[in-house]
């Protein structure tokens, strides 16, 4: 029987160094909506962050996008507004229409099994979509802050009982110019209320408007750390995109790969690192969508048994695999969503192996990589292996 390694119970005594989502304080459906949304565990700024708005402190969160920041303030406002009446209790302003949109997505994510009514309310289209979901009565406004004034002189909608402010990406918005409209907003919201701030940067403009707004706010910073703490060892190859391969051959040649589960974007690439893999005598297997499921589940099992010691699954494949004792995964492709690659690493890292986990990056991988190192609060190291990086590979 192939044995299972399951996520650590959520129950498990959470220590400083390794919160889980429900040792911050949520409430099950707000912890359901982040299972759903595949997150393992939550960012620097979501673990710091998140106890503190429940507790209901107002709160400067300096962080950029890419943090994790939305879910830091979504979720524990969503915690907040399950209980109570049904009113218009919280209020999002963003800078930009996308922006906007982007939070009122994630807002809908998170508030998944909450039944919570939001509204997103941006210029540029028609007033009247936007006034009758307002008028029909939301518990959420994700807005801009020139629509929004237009809605409140209509009467739209009214603040009165708002419990909560969030100014996200307060430094745009006041670069935009968009002081005086978030004051003759927030002249509408009682001054019993939480207020959030979130800026990727600090300047006088937006201490002042911090100074104004909230009340004894704590101030929670989160720069990328060192990577030295992590547990799993992480570390990104660049590498041409056609040169891929061979530095995967390259590392197979090392000792203690002995079950390398490498991830590729798509069936097609899979099946190719297989063949190449083959070629050089390596026992690989292709795991994805087009192989049936014996085939899959054979490939599991001999893979498990060591009968082959690489397997090679694409995204598709990789929520359903459910294996121990991994001792490398490879990201021959950089992952396109943050989450996963976090995902990944937990496939290593939580096991009771501790595995390292390499990523290949080809230079137009590099703005993801980015990202994710945004998403970890951590640079990940870079390793150059001589022939095979950009540089060495560009000069030969
Ligand atoms: P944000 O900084 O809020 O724009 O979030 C950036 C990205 O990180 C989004 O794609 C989120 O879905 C993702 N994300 C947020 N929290 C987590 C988490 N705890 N684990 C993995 N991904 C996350």
């Amino acid at each position: 029987m192939p044995r299972k390694t399951k996520p650590k119970p959520t129950d498990a005594a959470p220590t400083a160094a390794d919160p889980t989502f429900a040792s911050l304080g949520l409430s099950e459906p707000v912890l359901r909506a982040v299972e759903d949304a595949g997150y393992r565990a939550p960012t620097p700024i979501q673990a710091e962050a998140i106890p503190l708005v429940l507790k209901g402190r107002d709160l400067i969160g300096l962080a950029q996008t890419g943090t994790g920041k939305t879910a830091a303030f979504t979720l524990p406002l969503v915690d907040r507004l399950i209980t109570g009446p049904r009113r218009t209790r919280a209020l999002i302003l963003t800078p930009t229409r996308e922006l906007c949109v982007q939070v009122e997505e994630s807002v809908r994510k998170y508030a998944k099994f909450a039944e919570l009514d939001v509204a997103p309310v941006y210029g540029g289209v028609p007033l009247d979509p936007q006034q009758k979901a307002l008028r029909a009565g939301v518990d959420i406004v994700v807005a801009t802050p020139g629509r929004m004034i237009d809605h409140l002189e209509r009467q739209n909608v009214v603040f009165d009982e708002l419990e909560v402010l969030v100014l996200d990406e307060a430094d745009r918005m006041l670069d935009m110019g968009f002081a005086p409209q978030i004051n003759c907003i927030v002249a509408e919201i009682p001054p019993y209320r939480q207020t959030l701030l979130f800026s990727a940067t600090m300047p006088p403009e937006v201490e002042a408007l911090a100074r104004k707004y909230l009340r004894k706010p704590v101030v929670v910073q989160i720069g990328l750390r060192s990577a030295a703490a992590s547990t799993v060892s992480h570390a990104v190859y660049p590498v041409p995109a056609d040169r891929k391969t061979a530095l995967l051959a390259e590392l197979l040649k090392r000792d203690g790969m002995d079950s390398v589960l490498v991830f590729c974007r798509t069936k097609h690439g899979a099946d190719r690192v297989v063949r190449q893999l083959q070629h050089e005598g390596v026992a690989a297997t292709a795991m994805h969508a087009d192989k049936t499921q014996a085939q899959r589940t054979q490939a599991l099992s001999d893979f498990k048994d060591g009968k082959i010691r690489v397997l090679v699954a694409t995204d598709i494949a990789q929520r359903g695999l459910d294996i121990s004792g991994i001792s490398h995964v490879i990201n021959y492709d950089v992952p396109q969503q943050p989450e996963d690659y976090v995902h990944r690493i937990g496939r290593t890292g939580r096991a009771e192996t501790t595995g390292d986990a390499f990523t290949f990056m080809a230079p137009d991988e590099i703005a993801m990589v980015r990202t994710i190192e945004r998403i970890l609060g951590e640079p990940i190291p870079r390793i150059s292996v001589p022939g095979y990086d950009f540089g060495t590979v560009a000069n030969g």
